[in-house]
């Protein structure tokens, strides 16, 4: 007889594996889905069949686990059938499972966004939930530095009926700038946040845009660009390109006025073509 192992395959696995997944190989295991082919102290070959079958190998490697499995999972290093094996294995050498306070705290923290999302968010600045921009800085740096959470958008009203004024929209602005000089303010990781509340301010400009004056909501585009401007050159870390989403609001905003041009009175059409043409120069000039 071989002398029992006393190292615990499940809570060497437990830190490489996502909590929700860690649950659906407990699941797997009490649904006896794991069969163990061929076991010892050292390794064990196991066929979990679930919606279809898989092979999992597992081997003690010095203090950790050596795995391989058939699924095509990649959400993680530690998949359910890895997980399923693991406890099973462990209960045939008389070790049980770990508790639900070790799966709450050795589990790995899912990322509150994923790569996907942002990668959607970049294809869809207009459209894209804020809160990913808000998010992408600390979700794509390999490591996160403690950072000032900023407000979500600066006071500047939403209500369609109600027409925009450019001093609201400087006012909004003003206040934006004001939370880039609070201390803890960071370029990078706070940044995102910075240009999420830029868009809000564009979003609902947007909305009342039918409300306002034409010759406003030329004011207020151009004093959005000279805003965005300051903002890529002095206040936010561009690096992961997240001036588009600025640029996709305003380009939003300069196409609403150009496809109404033609129904406006001629002192408005002379007004907003004007101001059209200034930003045109500018945006050539960025
Ligand atoms: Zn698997």
């Amino acid at each position: 007889m071989q002398k029992p192992t006393t190292l615990s395959a499940s809570q060497l696995l437990l830190s490489y594996a996502y909590e929700e997944t860690w649950y659906r190989g407990e699941e797997y295991a009490d649904k006896k889905l794991a069969r163990l082919q061929k076991y010892d102290t050292k390794s064990v070959q196991a066929k979990v069949s679930g919606t279809k079958s898989y092979e999992v190998l597992l081997r003690f490697a010095g203090s950790s686990v050596s795995r391989e499995c058939s699924c095509p999972y990649v959400g993680g290093d530690v998949c359910k059938h890895m997980v399923a094996v693991a406890i099973i294995w462990d209960e045939k050498r008389g070790l049980s499972r770990p508790t639900h306070e070790m799966v709450a705290g050795e589990t790995i923290t899912p990322p509150f966004i994923s790569m996907t999302q942002i990668t959607s968010a970049y294809k869809n600045p207009l459209t894209c939930d804020l809160e990913i921009v808000r998010m992408s800085a600390s979700e794509r740096a390999a490591e996160s530095r403690a950072h000032l959470r900023l407000p979500l958008r600066p006071p500047f009203l939403n209500d369609s009926e109600k027409a925009v004024s450019l001093s609201e929209t400087k006012r909004a602005f003003r206040e934006i700038s004001r939370w880039t000089m609070r201390e803890g303010y960071d370029q990078y990781y706070c940044g995102g946040e910075v240009v999420a509340a830029f868009c809000e301010v564009l979003r609902s400009v947007l909305r009342r845009e039918k409300s306002s004056q034409p010759k406003i909501i030329a004011d207020v585009l151009i004093e959005a660009q000279n805003f965005h401007e300051t903002l890529l050159n002095d206040l936010v870390d561009v690096r992961d390109g997240i001036e588009i989403f600025g640029s996709a609001h305003m380009n939003e905003l300069y196409q609403l006025l150009d496809r109404e041009i033609k129904k406006m009175n001629s002192a408005d059409q002379i007004y907003v073509e004007k101001q059209l043409a200034v930003f045109d120069d500018r945006a050539d000039l960025i």
